[in-house]
């Protein structure tokens, strides 16, 4: 692009290839014109070569150019309403949230939905509203963000690990029978990485053992299963919109439903107990129920109704370059591309996960992939760590609460872990699980070229990389 491009003219040519989402404030800050010369190339006439020398070794990174930041931010079509909303001083809840979870409930196809303060609390009204409570059992996967559980804990019930299907990082719904007992209250798959759970298995398995299904789609905005959405499938679904999630507010949560009288019990639960509808500033409603407060804000709402014009298209693209570069490195010795169940109409992508098999690349361990990946100007990390071992699970057995509500083997931790030991997801997590963040499938196709070359460089690369490694 040349030096005298001006910003907008810059900002409307990308707009009009689509790849406006990737124009953010810092990388106007980088310096514009080498960030837009290499963003607009979407189809270098050459790919970009596998061979040569590993970047960790001396070699030439295959990628220099900055990648697509989160979030975007365009001020020129989404900061009107939130401007509005700040300067009509009204802040608390009220139309441009109930605008938002219209707005939200209809892209879901869901009868009701419930902005609230973030995805944990999204999670805990979900439980105490189905009833969830101390001295319940809710069954969870090991594979997930550390809130699914602290939110079970934070109801007083106890979380009871089911391993996951390593082929698809999912809760394993062939183990889930074998765990329930007659304390078993709840189910919650969580459509990890924003790959949907195989809920047609999941919710007969419910029905039988007459538990609630609540979904954990945080991160799983618009997701599928043939053509319903996640988190529109069990008694409630739960969203987040904290910063990095596919719809980004900064914080933010929803609790989706179409059950009208549990979403008004919502309702009433995050606005100290008043009845459903109860606007902003009634002091004598008087409570339907024992209550909290964790209500969101005119401000929040505009954002999220900004950025949701926007998510639609966003996932479609990620879907695109997710299969893209899933058949680009499907093939190379090693690599292991996540599976979608078959039933799957879309999937988010909030993160690019597959398996890393040292074998593959002549015993390089992990930790020495993902260096030499990122040496090659490839972000990645191994995820998650293992969550069903954790000590905040001892300290909350051994709170007062749990102390009198559950019998004292119950909590013995050494036999709690022993019990939920879940072998395929320990070896996701220590040693094969490789992912890319949902900013990095924003690009053009390009990109993915360059992803898929990097691995293929280290794969040629390995032994040297192996010897480095053992220096
Ligand atoms: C982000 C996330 C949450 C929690 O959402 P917050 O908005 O950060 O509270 C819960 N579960 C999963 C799987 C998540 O990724």
């Amino acid at each position: 692009m040349k030096k005298n491009v001006s910003r907008r003219e810059f900002i409307k040519r990308n707009s009009l290839t689509g790849l406006g989402a990737v124009i953010t404030p810092s990388l106007l800050a980088a310096g514009i014109d080498s960030q837009a010369a290499s963003l607009t190339d979407s189809a270098p006439t050459v790919l970009p070569s596998s061979s040569g020398q590993a970047a960790l070794l001396g070699g030439n990174p295959i990628r220099t150019k900055a990648w697509p930041t989160w979030p975007i931010w365009k001020p020129e079509t989404d900061e009107q309403q939130l401007l509005e909303v700040i300067r009509s001083g009204v802040w608390s809840r009220a139309k441009v949230a109930t605008e938002f979870e219209q707005k939200w409930a209809q892209a879901l196809g869901a009868k009701r939905s419930l902005l609230v303060v973030n995805g944990t609390n999204a999670l805990i009204i979900a439980l105490n509203q189905l009833n969830v409570r101390a001295g319940d059992e809710v069954i969870v996967p090991p594979y997930t963000f550390i809130a699914t559980v602290s939110a079970v804990l934070a109801t007083g019930a106890m979380p009871v690990f089911v391993d996951v299907d390593p082929e698809t990082f999912q809760i394993d719904p062939a183990k889930i029978e074998a765990k329930i007992t007659p304390r078993t209250k709840a189910i919650i798959p969580v459509h990890i990485l924003g790959l949907p759970a195989d809920m047609n298995r999941i919710m007969p398995i419910a029905k039988k053992h007459n538990l609630v299904v609540i979904e954990d789609t945080c991160q799983a905005h618009l997701a599928e299963i043939n053509h319903q959405k996640v988190g529109t499938i069990g008694n409630a679904g739960c969203f987040s919109f904290q910063n990095s999630k596919n719809l980004a507010i900064g914080e933010g949560g929803a609790v989706v439903s179409n059950d009208d009288s549990f979403m008004d019990r919502c309702f009433s639960y995050q606005n100290y107990g008043n009845p459903y509808g109860t606007a902003v500033g009634s002091v004598s409603t008087g409570s339907v129920m024992q209550g909290t407060k964790l209500r969101t804000t005119e401000y929040q709402a505009a954002i999220g109704l900004a950025l949701l014009k926007r998510l639609d298209g966003e996932t479609t693209t990620r879907n695109e370059n997710a299969a893209y570069l899933k058949s680009k490195i499907k093939d190379i010795p090693g690599i292991v591309p996540y599976k979608l169940y078959d039933n799957v109409t879309r999937a988010a992508f909030h993160l690019f996960p597959f398996r890393y098999q040292k074998e593959g690349f002549k015993g390089l361990s992990r930790a020495g992939f993902l260096k030499a990946l990122q040496a090659e100007g490839i972000p990645c990390s191994s995820g998650y760590a293992t969550l069903n071992n954790q000590q905040f699970l001892n300290d909350a057995f051994q709170s007062k609460n749990f102390r009198k509500m559950y019998p004292k083997e119950m909590l013995d931790f050494k036999q709690y872990v022993a019990q939920n030991h879940c072998p395929q997801n320990d070896k996701l997590c220590n040693e094969e699980a490789v992912w890319f963040t949902q900013n990095m499938l924003l690009g053009p196709k390009s990109d993915m070229d360059e992803i898929a070359a990097a691995i293929e460089k280290i794969h040629k690369n390995a032994d040297q990389l192996v010897k480095l490694s053992q220096k």
